[in-house]
């Protein structure tokens, strides 16, 4: 048996794919990945495309870090303090070592940090995973082949350039079904021509595209662009203040005692300050206030320049560019 399973994510590639496989005309399953941190207008995005198009309803899948957190929990209370670690750090980290629910923030309290460029275990953890062990391995268990539809076009990237159109996956040889991936929208070069996609079946674009968005992911992504990040500031004010309180939470779960959602080398000037306090030995002098983001945002907003990267990237990571899974 064969299953084509198309992967959602409310941006305009994902819409794009979604809708081709309607217009193919033959059963197959949509799925999505609930980060936790997406805006709401996505999850309507997606939950509407059914209706919309006739096509089936999304099913969600979610990453679960309950087990991870508690065996967390065990490692401070045991490890952490036979380490000689100190106890309020040890007594502020079990205070926040609960699940919230939220799969982010929760596989961000399990790691203790936040995702970052070159540790971007965000795209695996949270979508990659999910979909393939609550979807496409119990296929594979039944013998099936699985056919991933996945939005991803060449002319985004230059590694995005050298996909197949059409390939076989070896990653799950272990089971007795076979797994392939489908790249429809490879060849279609202009997003105009992918809006297109969507509006011959009365799909509108993902209202955040509207407010100069290029991508709509996470909400945001520690990939964002320095003008988004301004701009979901100025829009979206009540997103940057939960990551202030999700940097607040990540940070007592952190051995260390601080963890920042973006990457405090985007700013020269921060990581200017950065490195006086690692170079005196004054970590503690490290706050959230001076480095978390808040100030990021400031920054975001003034034409100070430096090093454009890794914030500041437009070049989706090797995970994104296999899956397409960070639209
Ligand atoms: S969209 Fe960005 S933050 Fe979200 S999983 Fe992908 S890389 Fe990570």
């Amino acid at each position: 048996m064969i299953d084509h399973v198309v992967s959602v994510s409310g941006g305009k590639d994902s819409t794009a794919t979604y809708c081709l496989a309607v217009e193919r005309g033959r059963p197959f399953r949509a799925v999505a990945a609930d980060t936790g941190n997406e805006h709401p207008a996505t999850y309507e995005a997606v939950n509407r495309l059914a209706e919309r198009t006739g096509g089936p309803i999304v099913e969600w899948v979610k990453a679960d870090f309950s087990d991870r957190i508690a065996g967390k929990r065990r490692y401070v209370d045991t490890v952490w303090r036979a380490q000689g670690v100190p106890v309020d750090i040890v007594e502020r980290a079990l205070g926040v070592l609960t699940p919230t629910g939220n799969p982010y923030l929760d596989l961000c309290l399990w790691k203790g940090r936040f995702p970052s460029r070159k540790g971007q275990f965000c795209t695996q953890e949270l979508k990659v995973d999910p979909i393939d062990d609550q979807v496409t391995r119990p296929l594979l268990a039944r013998s099936h082949r699985v056919i991933s539809w996945q939005g991803v076009r060449a002319a985004e990237s230059f590694e995005r350039s050298l996909l197949p159109p059409f390939q076989r996956l070896a990653a799950h040889d272990d089971l007795p079904g076979r797994l392939y991936v489908y790249r429809p929208l490879l060849r279609v070069t202009s997003v105009a021509d992918v809006f297109a996609i969507a509006r011959r079946h009365g799909v509108p674009p993902n209202p955040l595209y509207t407010h100069g968005l290029k991508r709509v992911g996470c909400f945001p992504c520690i990939n964002c662009s320095k003008a988004e990040l301004a701009l979901v500031d100025s829009v979206f004010p009540e997103q940057i203040d939960r990551l202030e309180e999700w940097e607040r939470l990540v940070s007592d779960a952190c051995k260390r005692g601080f963890s920042t959602f973006f990457n405090i080398v985007n700013d020269p000037v921060m990581e200017g300050r950065w490195l006086e306090l690692e170079r005196a030995g004054r970590p503690e002098e490290f706050s959230l206030a001076e480095f978390g983001v808040r100030e990021m945002v400031e920054w975001a907003k003034t034409d100070r320049g430096g090093r454009q990267y890794p914030l500041f990237t437009r070049e989706p990571s090797l995970a994104c560019n296999q899956w397409g899974a960070c639209e």
